[in-house]
């Protein structure tokens, strides 16, 4: 069971008490009036860290609480660069355990065992992860208070499988096609009710604090009248945010990338140079991941995990944006605002 931080907990309890026509008086969750939602780019490289990238780590900020995905050497102090809560990190998701991947977690949960209010921090990881944490914490004097969880996961070939499953959203993952077990991680919001302005406009609601309850699926009284969530809302799909690290193009990809809004991946190297050491290596390019992109009805793209053999990975964009537009390149401390 995971414990929340109490300032999170205000944050998602703390209702607004909002007036209406002099006697009526509504409490409005505040959670739903601050949602924020932000990817931070906090280590963008590949095997061997730069001065300019490290190595890789992705922290997805959603209302309050933090998700890392894949945590390499230097991902604590990245976060605290970026001026993120420490306490607010419930779960790890690890992709896999080369170095790059994995090396920043025994200084992260060393780190998370001394900060206050932490609770309970889930680690989710592939086939060998309940291993490799037991052989990490016995490998130095690991004096650490932290309550963690260590999930292990081993979906089967071709299948996604829902890993966890809150109020707000569910996280999904799959096997990929690397040297090493791999996972890829999909988080999924819930759908959401939104006001429709114009069926709103005729039953006089334009501005009213009223609305607030209809997005919560309640039926509401104005001028005497039962207005139904249903009669002035229409549903907005919640979204899908994916990341995929460490492959090469495969079914799975495919199945996972599928319609997500937020595609966050790897394109090691450069197709028209190093195709074959993409292949070597069980890695993909910039051509390869933006074709996915295409292929597969994403959004956005985000790349990330560039060998260090480019000194300006926007060649790798270029190659990209010949086949998906809309993609983007990350840098370290890069934040990306999720709309
Ligand atoms: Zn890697
Ligand atoms: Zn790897």
């Amino acid at each position: 069971m995971i414990q929340y931080p109490l300032s999170l907990i205000l944050k998602n309890i703390l209702v607004k008490y909002i007036k209406v026509n002099k006697s009526k008086v509504y409490k409005i969750p505040v959670s739903l009036i601050n949602m924020t939602k932000k990817l931070h780019f906090l280590g963008t490289g590949c095997m061997m860290p730069t001065p300019e990238r490290n190595h890789l780590s992705i922290c997805l900020e959603l209302n309050g609480e933090l998700m890392l995905f894949d945590c390499g050497e230097h991902t604590q102090l990245q976060i605290k660069k970026k001026k993120l809560p420490l306490s607010h990190i419930k779960r790890v998701f690890i992709s896999h355990w080369h170095g790059d991947h994995v090396l920043g977690l025994p200084g992260l949960l060393m780190s998370l065992g001394n900060t206050q209010n932490v609770g309970v921090v889930e680690i989710h990881g592939p086939k060998g992860t309940l291993n490799y944490i037991t052989h990490m914490k016995q490998s130095m004097i690991f004096d650490s208070k932290l309550d963690l969880q260590v999930f292990e996961h081993t979906p089967k070939q071709e299948e996604l499988q829902e890993i966890v499953k809150t109020s707000q959203y569910s996280i999904s993952c799959i096997n990929l096609n690397h040297s090493v077990p791999c996972l890829a991680y999909s988080l999924k919001e819930k759908d959401v009710l939104n006001i429709d302005p114009k069926k709103s406009k005729q039953y006089g609601l334009t501005t009213s604090p009223l609305l607030a309850r209809a997005k919560m699926g309640l039926d509401i009284e104005h001028n005497g009248e039962i207005i139904s969530a249903d009669m002035i809302t229409y549903k907005k799909e919640g979204l899908k945010i994916t990341f995929i690290f460490d492959t090469r193009p495969c079914k799975e990809v495919q199945l996972i990338a599928q319609d997500s809004d937020y595609l966050v991946m790897e394109a090691t190297f450069l197709y028209k140079e190093h195709a074959h050491k993409a292949e070597e290596y069980d890695h993909m390019s910039g051509k390869e991941t933006a074709q996915i992109a295409r292929d597969c009805n994403v959004k956005e793209l985000y790349i990330t995990h560039f060998s260090q053999r480019y000194k300006d990975p926007t060649v790798i964009l270029e190659e990209a944006k010949e086949y998906f537009e809309n993609t983007h390149i990350t840098y370290d401390l890069m934040s990306v605002i999720i709309k």
